[in-house]
């Protein structure tokens, strides 16, 4: 009897070391390793694959998506990746494809497994006739379309959509859990979306000038109209013969309002808003542009929030004031 306990305990003990040494590790080695050219696809991607992943974005919030070094650190992130998420469409092409070539690994190139372009499916704007060869060589930075669709929350859904199908390819054990934060985080968007847009309801059609053209995701999200430009062309510093056009529309329109953001030179800006008396708005590109973004969600309570602010400080009426 006594002999037979003995064995129980040692069975018992034996099962709890299993479990130990086995199962604990695999379950930990089992999060995907998530690599995200920004921070906004980080969000979106940790919604999606919840404790299943680890996210790393290699642009910061507050830098510009066009322009981020490729430093060795990123491409030792790369290295592990079991998954890597860019935007496209340009936006990352000349920082991207340095750090993929640097990280040798297969998985995570184009045409491979762990390789996503987030704008598959997304509704593009501003997609140009001409060649987009020619256009990037007379230094538009937007020659395969506007690539700032994250703007938008709408078509984050799409984003989220597009990752859980990834995320499912490489854990096809986990696609159930997938599948349910997806659908989880599109609901949200969608609560979150009908608050956004009864906010910015009463301003439908109010004009304003931008200084990139990051935002016509957001316009359309938000019924506003970009009458101008700061940059003659994306990416074009402005001339000062583009400055006396921009600030003679903007007088023309009544425009009060330039959108910029934090990486870019105020001058040019500052020099129109004194000519005009529009107001500079700092707007957020990205997640964690500043601390309190934390979040996908985060950034469009931010923006409208801060154009709400504007509207109020420049005395600018609501368009819709019934609605
Ligand atoms: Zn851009």
């Amino acid at each position: 009897m006594k002999k037979d306990f003995r064995y129980y305990v040692i069975f018992y003990l034996f099962g709890l070391w299993l479990m130990v040494n086995i199962f604990t590790p695999a379950m930990a080695g089992d999060k995907l390793r998530v690599v995200t050219s920004t921070a906004d696809l980080a969000s979106i991607a940790a919604a999606v694959g919840g404790d299943q992943v680890e996210v790393f974005a290699i642009a910061k919030g507050y830098q510009d998506p066009h322009f981020v070094d490729a430093k060795p650190s990123y491409m030792i992130k790369l290295q592990k990746a079991d998954l890597f998420i860019q935007v496209g469409l340009d936006l990352e092409i000349g920082w991207v494809p340095l750090l993929l070539d640097g990280a040798r690994n297969s998985n995570i190139l184009p045409g491979g497994n762990g390789f996503l372009d987030a704008s598959v499916g997304v509704p593009l704007l501003q997609v140009p006739t001409g060649d987009p060869a020619t256009l990037r060589a007379q230094g538009d930075i937007h020659a395969a379309g506007n690539p700032h669709f994250w703007l938008d929350p709408r078509r984050g859904k799409q984003v989220a959509d597009n990752i859980y199908r990834a995320l499912s390819r490489l854990q096809p054990e986990h696609e159930a859990r997938f599948k349910a934060n997806c659908d989880d985080f599109k609901r949200r968007i969608d609560q979150k979306t009908a608050e956004w847009q009864q906010r910015m309801q009463p301003y439908r059609g109010t004009r304003i000038v931008a200084f990139h053209n990051s935002w016509p995701y957001f316009e359309e999200f938000t019924g506003l109209n970009i009458v101008d430009f700061v940059e003659p062309k994306p990416g074009i510093p402005p001339t000062p013969k583009h400055l006396v056009r921009v600030i003679g529309h903007m007088q023309e329109q009544d425009v009060r309002i330039i959108i910029i953001s934090p990486y870019y030179s105020k001058k040019s800006s500052e020099l129109i808003a004194s000519k005009t008396g529009a107001q500079l708005v700092e707007l957020a590109t990205s997640v964690e542009a500043y601390p309190e973004i934390r979040s996908y969600f985060d950034l469009f309570d931010y923006n409208v929030g801060k154009m709400l602010e504007a509207f109020a400080t420049a005395g600018i009426q609501p368009t819709n004031p019934s609605e």
